[in-house]
């Protein structure tokens, strides 16, 4: 399904999201990344979707949500991959502009180093860049790129766009404990971040179910020392940390919303049944995706997520050899 939700952002409200790539075309394999790992990295955009398909599948969620009361805040471009690897990114934003709603994009900034990435991206409203390290060793580490993709250049494209770029520029950093929560990498990518100066420097944790089971949130002493150390050089510093709570749209067709929304965020019990309950529906629907293997139950940090099935494999090797904490 190309366009899902409106989720819950903690950033933007209710954000309709835009898959405008299939699952799970990526330059990164987070360790942290709650799709599971990438089978294959690649880094040349290429085209996926047609752009007007896209255009079509927005225009009917909008039309079948506003038929039940919903509103919209933002357009996300958030597939569950990298959206700059699609060649089509600034016509699609382009084709859903007359919409009339303001389009975001969350990038991992893996491309930034590419001209024409940097073009479609100045065309959105919204821009989040994820920056998680700036030593190449703990971001070989955490985001487990592709090789032939060099931090220094990303780094540089990243200063390009905040130069030229004139919406609003947000910066996330996603902190795993033992990976890129200790000082020494924070600071460094404080120091980064303040050559950038975004309007909001989001720090995150894995809150949900990530790709590599060790993975951990740092414990409340590393996160309140990344937030001084972003503070002491940047105007607004935020946690991404809370739950983003229960509010996701409802198109009235249970079964599809569930799995458009789990396809790319892992639902929380709690959201799942108040999904259920907005569409009069009843836990025997999740039972049903359940045991037909659509859905499955993760229990992470206390909780318990629905997510679906991504049929993904990756080699031992790359997992063994990444994912082990410095
Ligand atoms: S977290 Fe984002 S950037 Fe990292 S592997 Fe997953 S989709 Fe790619």
């Amino acid at each position: 399904m190309i366009a899902f939700g409106p989720v819950p952002s903690r950033r933007l409200g209710r954000s309709l999201g835009i898959n405008n790539i299939p699952p799970k075309s990526c330059t990164y394999s987070c360790v942290y990344c709650q799709v599971g790992p990438t089978a294959m990295t690649e880094t040349t955009p290429r085209a996926f979707y047609p752009p007007e398909e896209i255009l079509r599948s927005v225009a009917q969620r909008l039309e079948a949500l506003a038929r039940r009361g919903e509103g919209v805040d933002w357009l996300t471009l958030v597939p569950d991959g990298e959206p700059t690897l699609d060649a089509n990114l600034g016509a699609i934003i382009d084709l859903l502009r007359p919409l009339g709603i303001p389009i975001a994009v969350i990038t991992n900034s893996s491309l930034l180093w590419r001209a024409e990435v940097r073009a479609a991206l100045l065309r959105a409203d919204w821009l989040s860049v994820k920056v998680d390290a700036t030593d190449p060793e703990v971001w070989r580490r955490i985001n487990r790129p592709d090789s032939i993709l060099q931090l220094d250049t990303i780094l540089a494209g990243i200063a390009r766009l905040a130069a030229d770029y004139r919406g609003t520029l947000t910066s996330e950093t996603m902190l795993v404990a033992g990976l890129n929560d200790g000082q020494e990498s924070i600071g460094a990518v404080a120091d980064f971040l303040s050559t950038i100066q975004p309007s909001v420097a989001y720090l995150a944790a894995p809150t949900r179910p990530p790709a590599e089971p060790r993975v951990r949130p740092p414990n409340e002493a590393a996160l309140a020392r990344a937030y001084q150390s972003l503070s002491a050089r940047l105007p607004r510093v935020e946690y991404l940390i809370a739950y983003e709570g229960d509010d996701f749209g409802s198109t009235g067709r249970v079964e599809d919303d569930i799995l458009a929304v789990a396809a790319v965020h892992p639902l929380r019990e709690e959201a799942l049944r108040a999904l259920l309950a907005k569409s009069g529906a009843e836990w025997t629907t999740v039972k049903r995706l359940l045991s037909a293997g659509a859905l499955r139950l993760v229990e992470y940090d206390g909780h318990r997520f629905y997510t679906r099935r991504v049929p993904i494999s990756v080699p031992v090797a790359m997992v063994g050899a990444a994912a082990s904490p410095r």
